[in-house]
């Protein structure tokens, strides 16, 4: 029997019109008999309104307190989405990340993912009934409830699939699957059909919010198949091939503001330890690092930068297409301040305030 997972995110269930439309489309994708675990966001902006709340009586809330207050959110959409699909006569149980035994280590809000244990989304499945989960929250071994970071539930669905053995993850967005940029700041960018799972993991880790980065680590580590997909919308979307993409140029470019560049005394210092803080070490050179703030416990350290990541399969060895980037941005007086380019990658540098200019700049070099 066909085993699929699909992923809604926040903007597909923000309201009840758009939660009955889902319901319509896992209903004709389960018409055929094919058996569907389906992944839950929180309803549009959800986890941002209880995060607030948490700031509104605190600073710095306790991180285990936030993970309690934030997979909540995930939790009201799983309920009302089974309940729509019971509405229409179609067998559907929900269940919490914890219930589909999604394990996770310690670390609240950006948790990863230790182990799966399918064994009740299974037999759900077994009893023909589509399964709703909670995404972007496990347990850890402690049963404490966490989260997995900004995005997560994306991890949700691409561990799942992997787990129960999918023939693919569906991942199902407000966007027609990966595009050249991010549309939304570039006008020109086209839709990719498809993609290595190395391109894409270098495009998230670049900042593009398409798709999380831990989600697509997984997917290619564990030979898992993503379809990027647009929910309401036409459209083919994107394939997300486990196998390497032959390529001329880049695939995509994105811009990433989420940064922090620190310094660090010399070129040959040790980098501290960042366990602990919810920052991710993007790369370093010499003695400069750049760190991810996304899921940052409180305070940033050192000063915000702005990246501009260029991705495509052995585009950071192609040095004419890299050096005529670089010579386009200097044509538009966007200063650039440190740039490098190795394997499939290809980055500059650029002050907070050029990151879109840089990034369509770029992206009309590279992509046209
Ligand atoms: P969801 O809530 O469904 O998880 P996200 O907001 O996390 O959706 O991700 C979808 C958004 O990612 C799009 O609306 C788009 O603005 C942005 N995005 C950034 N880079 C890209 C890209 N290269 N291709 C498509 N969308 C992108
Ligand atoms: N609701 C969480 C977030 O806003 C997880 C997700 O949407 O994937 O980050
Ligand atoms: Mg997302």
């Amino acid at each position: 029997m066909r085993v699929l997972v699909q992923k809604y995110g926040g903007s597909s269930v923000s309201t009840i019109a758009k939660i009955h439309r889902v319901a319509d489309r896992i209903a004709e994708t389960v018409a055929d008999g094919t058996r569907l675990a389906v992944v839950v966001s929180a309803m549009g902006n959800t986890t941002n309104e209880l995060l607030s709340l948490a700031l509104a009586i605190a600073e710095s809330p306790a991180r285990r307190e936030l993970d309690m207050l934030l997979s909540v959110g995930e939790r009201v959409t799983m309920a009302l989405l089974a309940i729509a699909l019971r509405d229409r006569d179609i067998a559907a149980v929900s269940l919490t990340g914890s219930q589909s035994g999604i394990i996770t280590d310690e670390s609240h809000a950006d948790a990863r993912v230790v182990e799966v244990r399918p064994a009740r989304v299974q037999n759900h499945l077994e009893q023909g009934e589509v399964v709703i989960i909670a995404g972007f929250q496990g347990v850890s071994r402690a049963r404490e409830v966490t989260t997995l970071g900004r995005g997560g539930s994306d991890t949700t669905a691409v561990v799942l699939a992997a787990a129960l053995g999918a023939e693919f993850c569906e991942i199902c967005s407000d966007v027609d699957g990966v595009w050249s940029a991010d549309p939304r700041v570039v006008p020109a960018a086209v839709r990719r059909d498809s993609l290595s799972l190395d391109e894409a993991l270098a495009l998230s880790r670049g900042g593009a919010k398409v798709l999380f980065e831990d989600a697509v680590r997984y997917a290619r580590d564990n030979g898992v198949a993503i379809q990027a997909s647009s929910t309401f919308g036409p459209g083919s979307g994107t394939r997300l091939r486990t196998t390497k993409q032959a390529r001329q140029g880049a695939a995509a470019v994105t811009g990433d503001s989420g940064l922090c560049r620190v310094e660090l005394p010399s070129a040959d210092a040790p980098l501290p330890s960042l366990q602990g803080t919810g920052l991710r070490l993007r790369r370093r050179v010499g003695s400069h690092v750049w760190l991810d703030t996304r899921n940052a416990h409180g305070e940033a350290p050192g000063a915000p930068s702005a990246v501009v990541t260029a991705v495509g399969s052995g585009l950071g060895e192609a040095t004419a297409l890299v050096c005529a980037a670089s010579e386009a941005l200097a044509q538009s007086q966007l200063r650039v301040l440190l740039h490098g380019h190795e394997g499939d990658v290809a980055w500059w540098e650029v002050s907070p305030e050029d990151l879109d200019a840089a990034t369509r700049t770029v992206h009309d070099s590279l992509v046209g």
